[in-house]
């Protein structure tokens, strides 16, 4: 063990806007970092407050780490690294480097996937509009990581990148080297957040992402992007440390097995025709699951995750209809 443990300090920054919140995490080395950065307003909100309580200034920070493209995790980027007089490096995972790059490419994605179960124009319009003011401006990131690479921060403090797909495509876990704190963000979901349900784009890869956690990371410290809750419905701090850090990821893996356990009893039987004005195809299972929020309210859990796990079932029927098909050539 060498002389870096427990001499690390990282500040917690909990962005707040709206009813909900963000958190980005300051990682003092030689080269301060930032992982994540709320929206564009957090940062006069609340990180540069929040840094200068500790005697830290804004513009020291020399990088810009984001696990993910979501607007809640990167919307302040811009915004930061023009406090920094665009000295610090930005840096995103490969797979979601265009969300940076191009603000554009947020209303795309949303076209692609919220917007399939959002049919009023008006709200449409309105979370595009919320998209767009929540994000700074675009910037080319200086590095696009992909699993493995490491970023050193100076001395003898390094990060690796781990990918942790699943919420989104492309989600990133840094970890602390040496310490083993892993920055998971939205990677891990347990019971959901503020929407009352885990964000999940792809629950076949959040399911390995949340695995290798527990198997090969094993992390000591878990740092989250949001409070989530537990089984039991109670919000939990974004921090979790020692035992809990395990409680957190089985919880995870326990609320996934639910919730793909759920969306196969109904999308097996008969197909959904009806349409709820509210839950969409979804209903059955939004009664099933006690979920009674509305899936209109950004980032749309609700959408999001059910449009994965509907997916994944239909994409595991086409399989076992192709090994069907092979067997019977093979006769
Ligand atoms: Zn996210």
């Amino acid at each position: 063990m060498n002389n870096l443990t427990n001499s690390v300090r990282v500040i917690p920054i909990e962005c707040k806007f709206g009813p909900i919140s963000a958190f980005a995490y300051y990682i003092d080395a030689p080269e301060p970092a930032i992982i994540d950065t709320g929206v564009n307003v957090s940062v006069a909100q609340d990180i540069e407050p929040t840094l200068a309580k500790h005697g830290i200034r804004i513009e020291d920070i020399r990088w810009i780490l984001l696990t993910h493209g979501h607007v809640d995790h990167l919307g302040g980027a811009y915004a930061l690294w023009e406090k920094t007089g665009r000295q610090a490096k930005v840096v995103i995972p490969k797979k979601e480097a265009r969300l940076v790059s191009d603000k554009n490419e947020h209303i795309v994605d949303y076209k692609a996937l919220q917007g399939k179960y959002i049919i009023d124009r008006e709200i449409q319009e309105k979370h595009i509009t919320m998209l767009t003011t929540d994000i700074g401006g675009s910037i080319e990131p200086n590095l696009e990581v992909v699993d493995g690479d490491s970023i050193n921060l100076g001395g003898d403090i390094t990060v690796k990148v781990i990918e942790t797909p699943g919420h989104s495509i492309g989600s990133v876990t840094f970890v602390l080297n040496g310490l083993d704190w892993a920055f998971a963000a939205d990677a891990v979901q347990m019971y959901g957040g503020a929407s009352g349900l885990p964000t999940i784009e792809n629950p076949c890869d959040y399911r390995k992402s949340v695995q290798r956690l527990i198997e090969e990371v094993r992390p000591k410290r878990l740092f989250l992007g949001h409070p989530f809750r537990n089984i039991d419905g109670e919000m939990q701090s974004a921090q979790i440390e020692g035992e809990q850090v395990q409680v957190v990821l089985q919880a995870s893996l326990d609320m996934d097995a639910k919730l793909r356990e759920v969306v196969e009893q109904f999308f097996t039987e008969e197909p959904v025709s009806k349409q709820h004005e509210l839950y969409g195809p979804f209903w059955p299972i939004a009664s099933e699951i006690g979920y009674s929020g509305d899936p209109r309210n950004l980032p749309c859990a609700f959408f999001v995750t059910m449009n994965g796990y509907r997916e994944e079932l239909i994409g595991s029927h086409i399989n076992r209809e192709e090994e069907t098909l092979n067997d019977s050539k093979e006769v």
